[in-house]
């Protein structure tokens, strides 16, 4: 910056250059943390155990390889795989080396990925064996990609039209004693595209810094706080959205770090976190749901389990004392591709601390306050700023260092001229600087000139004992122009009328809002990061009034 008040060149400080590259968190934890674990499961149930020395030493020999394979700074990898020890060392193996690594979401369609993957133009993918016939199917049209590596292995040979191999095969006879880092701070690291519920997936290019910075952030008390005595279960996966930044938090302290493959469910995520006594996970609603039925139907505990975090998608409140009840403290967050993705967390402050836990409810089931480096307002249609008092409602703004200000590829930034990034939320922010989100701004439920919250529907009827998961959506109506249905899972064993839950509404939410209907469905949608997918359910919709 050369702009100083009085003209004169500014006087710089006398501390080190130490650009902040995400090497230095691998090598802190090789340094000084060595010794604690990488713990991975396999598709077949093994567990495997490497400690950061070894991932370390991986992640060099991955650098080597890369390069000796002509892949250079700002090269775009692409990796398709579930949450393992590999996935995190090609990462730092990537990144070191000033490449890019792209996280492709295997649950995305066909299509999806093959747009994805020709606009960032990837150039080798490392790839779980099991979605081989994935690659079958996108590599005839991904011309750009020129050598798949497994980090594991198929189960059965698929015939490719570019090389491929093992990542032992790979790394065979390449250097691990590169010198990572040395350029800017500022240089690309990671890319991960939104999902394209709205039109066409959009890259979100994050830097050195920005991920470094979020991870440091993630770290403190009053956000995920995170000690190097915790044992981590990060069950968000890698593609999604940076694993919530806990790739570089985790070794930055020297915790343990369990990553837990593709098997998430019930049973399988209690076995893990029983056996490796984890501390604290990570994960969307979906996943807790189904291991919290998993304990209810075995008569089972959580350990040593003492904290979760919930995001993703909003939590319900039954959810929060699920949990408790088996002595587990929930914490709420929100976030998006765009954050990095952590955008606030519902890490308690004063007063709210000092608040029998009965009041705090209202405060903890919000999706929680900013931690520093974000800020965040609400604005009106037309960009007038609005109240933070807990009632106003508004689009939901926000800006710092791990917020994007353009998508890859597009001229245009992201940001209107304040330099404020709209995230598509509407939200609340009460006067304790909490923030609520009521829905998506496509989702929200247009009434007679109103707004209806699908969000605050959702979470009334949570509260039914026999709910397990809920979605409202808004369906056009002649008079009113929208009005609220609402579609319900309920929990294993139990059966129900839709008058159940109208009636159980009736003193929760205002008598405008109550649905017009309640379908009943073995299986609400959800899309690649878990999400309940209101699209698919506006068409199950459509059907399900055709055949009424
Ligand atoms: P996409 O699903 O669009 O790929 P993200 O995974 O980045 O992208 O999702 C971001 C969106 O998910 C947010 O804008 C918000 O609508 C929703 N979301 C995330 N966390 C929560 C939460 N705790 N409560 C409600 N909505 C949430």
């Amino acid at each position: 910056m050369t702009n100083t008040q009085n003209g004169a060149p500014p006087m710089l400080g006398l501390m080190q250059e130490w650009p902040l590259t995400l090497d230095k968190f691998i090598e802190h934890a090789k340094r000084w943390h060595g010794k604690r674990e990488i713990i991975s499961r396999r598709a077949d149930g093994r567990i495997e155990r490497r400690n950061y020395m070894q991932v370390y030493d991986d992640a060099m020999h991955i650098s080597g390889a890369l390069l000796a394979a002509g892949i250079g700074t700002g090269d775009r990898v692409a990796t398709l795989a579930m949450n393992s020890v590999e996935h995190l060392a090609a990462w730092y193996g990537i990144s070191g080396i000033g490449a890019v690594y792209h996280t492709l979401n295997p649950r995305l369609f066909l299509d999806q990925l093959v747009y994805i993957v020709n606009h960032a133009d990837d150039r080798l993918i490392f790839a779980d064996g099991m979605f081989a016939p994935i690659l079958a199917g996108l590599l005839p049209r991904c011309p750009g990609v020129r050598r798949i590596v497994y980090l594991t292995p198929p189960a059965e040979p698929v015939i490719l039209p570019v090389p491929s191999g093992s990542l032992e095969d790979f790394v065979a006879g390449h250097d691990g004693t590169y010198a990572w880092g040395m350029f800017d701070e500022h240089s690309a690291a990671g890319l991960c595209y939104t999902s394209g519920t709205t039109g066409l997936p959009k890259g979100v290019l994050y830097s050195h810094r920005s991920n470094f910075l979020h991870a440091l952030i993630s770290i403190s008390p009053d956000v995920l706080n995170l000690s190097s005595a915790d044992t981590i279960l990060a069950i968000v996966p890698m593609f999604h959205a940076n694993a919530w930044g806990l790739a570089y938090a985790t070794p930055g302290i020297g915790a343990n770090l369990v990553l837990p493959g593709p098997r998430l469910d019930g049973a399988s995520v209690h076995e893990l976190i029983i056996k490796e006594k984890v501390t604290f996970a990570a994960g969307v609603p979906t996943v807790w749901l189904a291991l919290l039925d998993y304990l209810d139907a075995q008569g089972l505990d959580l350990g040593t389990l003492k904290r979760v975090i919930i995001g993703g998608s909003a939590m319900p409140e039954t959810m929060l004392h699920r949990f408790r009840d088996r002595g587990v403290e929930v914490t709420h967050a929100w976030g998006m591709t765009e954050m990095s993705p952590m955008g606030t967390v519902c890490a308690l402050t004063p007063p709210v601390t000092d608040m029998p836990f009965e009041e705090q409810i209202p405060y903890r089931m919000k999706q929680g306050r900013p931690p520093f480096t974000i800020d965040m307002r609400l604005v009106d249609e037309d960009g007038k700023v609005l109240p933070h008092d807990g009632q106003t409602v508004g689009h939901l703004q926000v800006r710092g260092p791990g917020v994007t200000k353009a998508y890859l590829g597009e001229a245009d930034h992201a940001l209107d001229a304040e330099g404020w990034f709209d995230t598509g939320d509407i939200a609340t922010i009460c006067p304790y600087g909490y923030m609520q989100i009521t829905d998506r701004a496509k989702d929200v439920i247009k009434s007679g000139g109103e707004w209806i919250s699908s969000l605050e529907i959702e979470s009334a009827v949570s509260m039914h004992p026999k709910v397990a998961l809920a979605a409202a959506i808004g369906v056009p109506h002649p008079k009113w122009a929208e009005r609220p249905v609402l579609f319900l899972t309920l929990r294993p064993g139990h059966e129900a009328e839709p008058e159940e839950f109208i009636e159980f509404l009736t003193t929760r939410i205002a008598k405008w809002w109550l649905p017009d209907a309640v379908y009943f469905l073995d299986e609400i949608p959800v899309g690649a990061t878990g999400k309940v997918d209101k699209k698919k359910l506006r068409v199950i919709c459509g059907e399900m009034a055709g055949v009424a």
